[in-house]
């Protein structure tokens, strides 16, 4: 049985049969209308994200599936007093798929490992929300049928924006790509996303603080929330705010062939002016977050009595993960594993946090 976690988990071969099959789906959606006659997903939301939660269930029910599920209320504790181990055994009875949602890092990663049904990590912390990157390539290659040659550009916060750190991730895997850093330096994307990432797979890249400098050059601009707190202090975000507002003089410079993209919600960084704009794709987005989430609930169904890749890879046992959102704080008995990265680093199994 397989689940997804990461967006590593999926080879770059199923990627692109996933795009395929969300393209398949746009243009016959009666194919696929009783596809999941007779299933169930259960939403699991330890913590609240309406429109994640809207999207999974509307992909089951355009599937012809059902949907059962709860969304906690804006503080976890309402989860209390049950592990997620159990919660997914539990669940296991009930429904045929899950997607979970949960403020811990490697919390959807234990749910798999205790379900006997497939598990979609629906965002696990600031770890990782693998159907967002999923949507977001899936936006990219119905635009430019393509990722191999693009030169795309992230502006806004790049140290803490989890959405872009795996986008890079998962383009990473194609060749050419040209990636233009735009923030201020304080979020600037964090050095082991750029020597893990970008550095150890060859990408080009630069870093730059003026959007004005760059747009011209991109194919594709995938903005960012920067938050109001992250700046250093009020006079830096006062002299800077506006820099990262993508405006419809910014979009002059841009070329006619550009994509705008936004994990959404939006608050003030695109002017909803170039909402108008062809370009911007960011609405589109959210409609192909849910095709890709059924593609991922088909393939995910269809492959539920084939074996889960093994998984290797050298453990070790003695270091303790203190990183207080990671699962291993809250879930009980659960072993502090750390697992040897390419760099010879331990990490932890659960949050990827480094030894
Ligand atoms: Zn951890």
């Amino acid at each position: 049985m397989r689940s997804l976690i990461n967006v590593f988990d999926l080879s770059k071969e199923e990627v692109g049969a996933l795009l395929d099959t969300a393209d398949d789906i746009i243009a016959n959606p009666a194919k696929y209308a009783t596809a999941c006659h007779g299933k169930k997903i259960a939403t699991l939301f330890f913590e609240p994200s309406t429109r994640t939660r809207l999207s999974f269930e509307a992909a089951m029910l355009e599937l012809g599936g059902q949907v059962l599920g709860f969304e906690a209320g804006g503080n976890s504790s309402s989860s209390k007093g049950e592990s997620v181990a159990d919660t997914a055994r539990v669940v296991s009875c009930y429904a045929d798929i899950i997607a979970m949602r949960h403020p811990l890092a490697g919390s959807a990663y234990v749910a798999s490992k205790n379900a006997s049904i497939p598990v979609i990590n629906a965002g696990d912390g600031s770890h990782s929300h693998p159907t967002q990157t999923l949507a977001d390539l899936c936006t990219i290659r119905r635009h430019k049928h393509k990722f191999d040659g693009l030169t795309v550009g992230f502006c806004g916060d790049l140290k803490y924006g989890r959405t872009v750190h795996s986008l890079i991730q998962a383009l990473s895997r194609y060749t050419g790509i040209k990636i233009v850093l735009i923030s201020p330096k304080e979020l600037r994307l964090p050095e082991y996303v750029k020597n893990e990432t970008i550095k150890a797979n060859g990408m080009e890249y630069y870093e730059t603080e003026s959007m004005t400098e760059v747009i011209g050059e991109l194919d594709v601009l995938y903005m960012t929330r920067i938050q109001h707190e992250r700046f250093a202090s009020e006079e830096e975000y006062l002299r800077l705010k506006d820099s990262y507002v993508l405006d419809m003089a910014k979009m002059e410079l841009a070329k006619s062939d550009l994509i705008v993209l936004h994990p959404l919600p939006r608050v003030n960084e695109i002017s909803t002016a170039v909402d108008k704009d062809p370009r911007a794709c960011y609405f589109e987005q959210v409609l192909n977050a849910k095709y890709m989430r059924m593609a991922l609930i088909l393939k995910l169904l269809a492959e539920r009595d084939c074996e889960a890749p093994a998984e290797e890879g050298e453990y070790r046992t003695d270091l303790v993960c203190d990183n207080k959102g990671c699962i291993v704080t809250t879930e009980q008995e659960l072993p502090h594993l750390f697992r040897k990265g390419v760099d010879g680093k331990y990490r932890c199994l659960y949050c990827e946090h480094r030894e």
